[in-house]
């Protein structure tokens, strides 16, 4: 593989632009290559999911480990029960409940999806995306599309073109710009190869939707879990550049004791929060005020962690989040940005 390109950026504001833009990578994706795309959960970095060096391409370019399976793009029903082996009935349920949507199904895998894809793993996880730019792109190729998030393995996913090219121009030939994504945190990972479902990674579409459709789902058990678990999901993941510290200001008294041994400066401190902080916010880098609302705080929460890594903050204090369903998906990322930090 090449390691240094001109990368170009492709603009799809106007019908003219989107036409071009799906044009130029299908291109590109029919010829093995790779190419950075608008979903509505975060940009992509996709590869033709039945070539295994185009998908390699793509674990090259992120630097992601080789035992992190990437998840399987498709744009119909027909097109998802052509890489599954045994289509399970709750997958017609949930189908038709959330897609296309920011849902991925672990199936058993069918023979047309390349080991490097699944890592070697006997399941595949399918997901058809809402953003029309990747609808489009697949229907052009008439390939299901493997994407995994555009960017540096284990740092924070991009939400805009921008955020991609940060990380990745000259290391891939092209960015397709579609805006900044809706849903702005990574889809919900749900495995229906067994009954009931289980949960493995929560998103958008929480617990409690999904129980309304299946009747039951079990979540995540931890690391020592024997049953079928998603291997990149034990990892510290999501991050930031700075450090993250997660923190209430119920326990107002705790968090000021930590935020005051750590070393960062004051003016190296970054406030993420959705209530006013009792502390004087004036000290500090930079406060931002979220919407205490998770779709709103989701969309908006990879943009804020982005900028605080372009100024250069040692540390992001996150308000932490109510523990209600809707918010599993964003604490769980906040919790694994945290990991192994401080
Ligand atoms: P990303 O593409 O970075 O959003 O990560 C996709 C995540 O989906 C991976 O880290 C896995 O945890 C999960 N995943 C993908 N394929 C499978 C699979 N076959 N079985 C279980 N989990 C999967
Ligand atoms: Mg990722």
């Amino acid at each position: 593989m090449r390691d240094s390109f001109t990368t170009r950026l492709l603009p799809t504001g106007k019908p003219e632009e989107f036409k071009t833009a799906v044009r130029a990578a299908a291109d590109l994706l029919r010829r093995g290559g790779i190419v950075a795309i608008p979903t509505e959960t975060v940009y992509g970095l996709a590869a033709n999911a039945l070539n295994p060096e185009a998908v390699s391409a793509v674990f090259s370019a992120k630097g992601r480990p080789s035992h992190n399976p990437v998840i399987v793009h498709v744009d119909s029903m027909p097109m998802a029960h052509r890489c599954v082996r045994e289509w399970p009935v709750q997958a017609d349920a949930l189908a038709r409940a959330f897609w296309p949507g920011p849902l991925t199904l672990v199936m058993l895998r069918s023979a047309l999806i390349p080991d490097s894809v699944v890592a070697g793993g006997s399941t595949v996880a399918v997901r058809w995306p809402r953003h029309r730019f990747v609808q489009a792109l697949i229907e052009a190729c008439e390939f299901p599309l493997a994407a995994p998030s555009a960017n540096p393995s284990s740092r924070t996913s991009p939400t805009t073109a921008e955020h991609v090219w940060e990380s990745l121009a000259g290391k891939i030939p092209l960015i397709i710009d579609g805006g900044p994504t809706w849903v702005g945190i990574e889809s919900t990972v749900l495995d229906v190869t067994i009954d009931p479902p289980r949960l493995l990674r929560p998103g958008m579409i929480h617990a409690g939707a999904l129980r309304a459709v299946t009747g039951k789902i079990t979540t995540g058990g931890g690391p020592n879990d024997p049953v079928l678990r998603s291997p990149g999901l034990l990892e510290k993941h999501y991050a930031p550049r700075a450090a993250l510290l997660m923190g209430s200001w119920a326990d107002a008294t705790e968090l000021a004791c930590r935020l005051a041994s750590c070393k960062a400066d004051k003016r190296g401190i970054h406030l993420l929060v959705h209530t006013i902080p009792p502390m004087n916010p004036g000290a500090y880098g930079r406060l931002a005020i979220l919407p205490r609302d998770p779709e709103a705080f989701g969309r908006l929460l990879y943009a804020e962690l982005h900028r605080s890594d372009a100024l250069g903050a040692q540390l992001v204090v996150v308000e932490r989040p109510p523990d209600s369903p809707e918010w599993q998906g964003i604490l769980d990322r906040l919790s694994r940005a945290a990991q192994g930090r401080l």
